[in-house]
């Protein structure tokens, strides 16, 4: 080999470890793009992901590129210049959301609430009620800027109620927590392979209802991006197999395998697993003492978000977690940039092992910056969750 490259623990907010059958699988020979046996491994990898994302559409596919292309490819094709899309945004993913619509010419409505929080459903209803003819309301489930987890059940009643499409942001729920497209009536939603999921980036899974194709067939100009154009993509994809780009067929392996693995542990024990790690990993922070930044009661397992403690150098932790444990966590985004660690216990990173690891290395070194925390509480706060799961919440 001469590339040299470190064994790494990926806690940050993605990538996250790759399964090792995932790697196994990426090792496999290179067929065509059109070759039967590669045709096959598409159909299954589409009917997994139906059954990942809870969901019978059939044009569930995944698009080439990381979850930014998926994001880019829902709001390209349901939205033409004038239209009116609310965003919910509370935080640098809804930001992104509202940033990538504008560009499509639709005249976004943005509905802030602050970070840390979640969007509040009468903040849409009242924005609903001052708009009319909007075409689309988009959300972010997981959002990984803050660690919160939106409810997405009354907002996509209301969007259904006045005919606007139900647009949702999975990229950190999928396979972490229940993404349930069809009983919450999700019309377009979109993911990334490399955070619950286990795989590397480079693809981008989504779904998209009957009433997105009766839209897209109602458009009266071109999508405006050739590369994401569903219209297209969906005769790849579909029986017609015509040639519109070369599918990235070693991330086809991927998350073939991926989501393989996934059912195999089952949807549920999969998030069971989340939940408990995640609770775990919480409750040690804060038995050292730390504070949580994503408000409780809506904080997501696979991502922590916990407030640096004053004093201590975001930057020299982060390195030293790094350099000495080869532990990788995340720093802040946007407003709380140099302020919050966000924590991801994502897809096969979600182990126990994992969280003890951190919490003693975290205790190393925090205690070393001078922050007094009682020997092993971390730990043991965890431990507890572990032994009793019936307080999981
Ligand atoms: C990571 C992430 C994205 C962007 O995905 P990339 O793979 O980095 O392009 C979008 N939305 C959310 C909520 C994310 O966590």
């Amino acid at each position: 080999m001469d590339t040299y490259v470190p064994q790494r623990i990926l806690l940050g907010p993605g990538p996250s470890d790759c399964h090792p059958e995932v790697l196994k699988a990426m090792a496999s020979p290179l067929i065509g793009h059109l070759d039967p046996v590669f045709l096959e491994y598409m159909n299954e990898t589409m009917e997994r992901l139906r059954r990942v994302f809870q969901t019978g559409h059939s044009l569930t596919l995944a698009m080439p590129g990381t979850g930014s292309a998926g994001m880019e490819t829902v709001f390209v094709n349901a939205l033409e210049p004038g239209d009116k899309v609310v965003i919910g945004i509370a935080g640098a993913f809804g930001e992104r959301m509202a940033d990538v619509a504008s560009r499509t010419g639709a005249e976004v409505i943005p509905v802030r609430a602050p970070w840390g929080g979640i969007v509040e459903p009468e903040q849409i209803r009242s924005a609903l009620r001052s708009h009319s003819g909007v075409k689309a309301v988009a959300l972010v489930h997981a959002e990984t800027s803050t660690g919160v987890w939106q409810p997405l059940e009354e907002i996509g009643g209301m969007a259904r109620d006045c005919g606007a499409l139900f647009i949702v942001d999975a990229v950190t729920s999928l396979g972490g927590v229940p993404v349930r497209v069809d009983e919450v009536g999700i019309d377009a939603c979109y993911s990334g392979t490399q955070k619950c999921l286990g795989a590397p980036p480079g693809l981008s899974p989504a779904t998209f209802s009957p009433r997105f194709e009766e839209m897209l067939e109602r458009r009266t100009k071109k999508v405006q991006s050739w590369y994401l154009d569903l219209t297209m993509v969906r005769q790849y994809w579909g029986q017609e197999r015509f040639y519109h780009h070369t599918a990235p067929i070693t991330m086809v392996y991927a998350l073939h395998r991926a989501l393989g693995v996934l059912l195999e542990e089952g949807l549920d024990a999969a998030f069971r697993r989340h939940l408990v790690n995640g609770r775990a990993l919480q409750a040690g922070l804060e038995a050292m003492g730390l504070r949580l930044f994503a408000e409780e009661g809506h904080r997501l397992p696979q991502l922590t978000s916990v407030w640096i403690p004053d004093g201590v150098e975001d930057a020299a932790v982060r390195a030293r977690l790094l350099k000495e444990y080869g532990i990788e966590i995340g720093g802040g985004l946007g407003e709380v940039k140099g302020r919050v660690w966000r924590i991801g216990l994502l897809g096969h990173s979600s182990r126990r092992r994992n969280v003890f690891l951190l919490l003693s290395a975290l205790e190393q070194i925090l205690g070393e910056a001078g922050c007094r925390t009682e020997p092993g509480a971390g730990c043991a706060a965890a431990e507890a969750v572990y032994r009793n799961p019936a307080i999981i919440r």
